[in-house]
């Protein structure tokens, strides 16, 4: 049985005060929250601190981003070595943002998940088609070509270590929510890839989270599905109660997998 996972993205947004402010809150909130797998990514200046907060929690720290290399002449970037360095177990690679306003090409994003493996980070690698991609039905194609370049490559244990986020680049941050059906349906297409292309025990133990406007409303009917193990939650995630209450939700859904 996979466990869900909830993981707020906390994007630009946060001082390193708020984040252990927010972190402190959270923690007292959870304390008996046992049956989530659950994560915070902050911003990188305020990993550290949200670190510290979260000692002795169950919940864990992603970075949001990482180079693929280890050090050298990258202005403003940060190695994986660097966040591993602080304590940080996941980072997230390949988030849509990153994909469309920063230019990250599949090759880039390939290459940061082999660099997070090396760091000893585990990936949570998001996914996700455009609006224009799924108006001309091209959503489960776009979907499986980013895995084949991204996980393609990589070794059965490495494989069932990685998180996938399929997040649709149309719902993120948009109020507009895939319906759970639409999303069980990219997830489904992602389970039978990873079925065909790893030993079968990877396909049942990886998690795949949806990510796009999810919210207390609607996270009950999303997590239901079978093959949704969880959420990457944006903007709900900024609220210690609304990101609480998805928690809450997710630890009440019970599912055979
Ligand atoms: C995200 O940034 O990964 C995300 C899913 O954002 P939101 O929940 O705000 O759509």
């Amino acid at each position: 049985m996979r466990r869900l996972f909830i993981a707020g993205n906390w994007k630009m947004n946060k001082t390193p005060d708020e984040a252990s402010t927010f972190s402190a809150a959270l923690k007292t909130k959870l304390a008996d929250f046992t049956m989530v797998d659950i994560a915070v990514a902050p911003t990188n200046l305020a990993l550290t601190g949200t670190i510290a907060k979260l000692k002795h929690s169950n919940i864990h720290v992603a970075a949001q981003n990482m180079h693929y290399a280890n050090s050298g002449a990258f202005t403003g970037e940060i190695s994986g070595e660097m966040i591993r360095s602080v304590g940080c177990e996941y980072v997230l690679i390949g988030h849509s943002e990153r994909r469309h306003k920063f230019g990250e090409t599949d090759e880039m994003i390939q290459q940061k998940v082999v660099a997070a493996f090396r760091s000893g980070l585990l990936p949570i690698l998001c996914i996700g088609e455009t609006l224009e991609q799924r108006q001309n039905g091209q959503a489960a194609q776009v979907n499986i070509s980013q895995l084949e370049s991204a996980m393609g490559g990589l070794s059965p244990d490495q494989a069932v270590s990685v998180t996938i986020a399929y997040e649709p680049v149309w719902a993120i941050g948009t109020g507009h929510t895939a319906s759970p059906d639409q999303a069980q349906d990219i997830h489904s297409v992602i389970r039978s890839w990873l079925r065909k292309k790893f030993p079968d025990f990877v396909a049942k133990q990886l998690k795949i989270q949806y990510g796009g406007s999810v919210k207390p409303n609607n996270a009950a009917a999303l997590l239901s599905q079978p093959d949704i193990d969880g959420a990457l939650i944006g903007g709900a995630s900024l609220n210690v109660d609304s990101f609480f209450q998805i928690i809450e939700i997710a630890s009440n859904i019970k599912k055979e997998n």
